[in-house]
């Protein structure tokens, strides 16, 4: 293949795959240095050299020379507002998130729930995925563990109307609450990776095993996850107890609470600096 042909491939999948995601993602930001396979490169040698004619259709000069110029040059994708990686707003994210059909889940959801929160938050709060009323409300953490979810936030005095965004590593509820499947949460991951690249919190905050462990790619306990902080692509990241497991066993809380306070003096670490 040529390496004209590779980089026009490239391109299509990078467009493809920031129009899915949302942004464009590392893997695609800085293009490889594409070159002619060896066996191109010896053919037409071994064509030059016995004058033989190419086997391909030869176009005709005023088109060769346009095809060459469009694929020699393929430029940077230009994105469009609505795949823009710096340009789509999270609203726009979420409405994409709304239509999702990726996985099964879409079926047996009332609504869907991209997110709740200010547009440029401090902390990124990540659950594991919506429950009954999150599914009723299309909101998170709104029933019995999301009031418990804003008593410790404000214990830190941090709020979702004010300087934080809460999502889920799934945004459709699983059925009965159970555990959201990997292959759920593989396909709902991209939308979280692309609320954290446009919201660009200084701070994540997991709320228990599954955001966790997903977030840091990890099968470690939460018990061994929390206490410390962990980086996710240069943000500070703390995995704390779930507020579901705070109300089925008090134990935790004052570990909860020691995190909440470990963050808390992180954060405002992070902010003196900043500011
Ligand atoms: N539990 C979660 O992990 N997320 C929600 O949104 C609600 C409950």
């Amino acid at each position: 293949m040529k390496k004209e042909e590779k980089e026009v491939i490239y391109n299509l999948l990078k467009s493809a795959d920031s129009y899915v995601n949302g942004y464009v993602r590392k893997q695609f930001q800085n293009q490889p240095l594409f070159s002619d396979d060896e066996e191109v490169t010896e053919q037409s040698q071994q064509r030059q050299q016995a004058s033989e004619p190419s086997t391909n259709v030869e176009m005709p000069e005023s088109q060769t020379s346009q095809s060459s110029e469009v694929a020699s040059s393929p430029g940077p994708i230009t994105d469009s507002p609505a795949t823009a990686s710096h340009g789509m707003s999270i609203s726009e994210l979420n409405a994409k998130i709304l239509r999702c059909t990726r996985c099964q889940l879409a079926r047996t959801r009332n609504n869907v729930v991209p997110g709740q929160g200010v547009e440029n938050p401090l902390v990124l709060v990540v659950g594991e995925g919506p429950g009954y009323d999150e599914d009723i409300q299309g909101m998170p953490f709104v029933g019995k563990a999301g009031k418990l979810l804003d008593k410790m936030l404000a214990a830190i005095q941090l709020d979702r109307n004010q300087n934080c965004y809460i999502a889920n590593i799934v945004k459709c509820r699983p059925p009965n609450n159970r555990d959201p499947l990997p292959e759920e949460q593989a396909a709902c991951i991209s939308f979280l990776e692309a609320q954290i690249h446009i919201l660009k919190p200084k701070m994540i905050l997991c709320m228990g095993r599954i955001s966790g462990q997903k977030l840091l790619n990890t099968d470690t306990p939460v018990g061994q996850l929390r206490g410390n902080f962990h980086d996710y692509n240069g943000i500070p990241l703390l995995v704390t107890y779930h507020p579901s497991a705070l109300l089925r066993n008090e134990s935790l809380k004052r570990p909860a609470w020691e995190d909440l306070k470990l963050f808390k003096r992180k954060l405002d670490q992070i902010l003196a600096t900043t500011n």
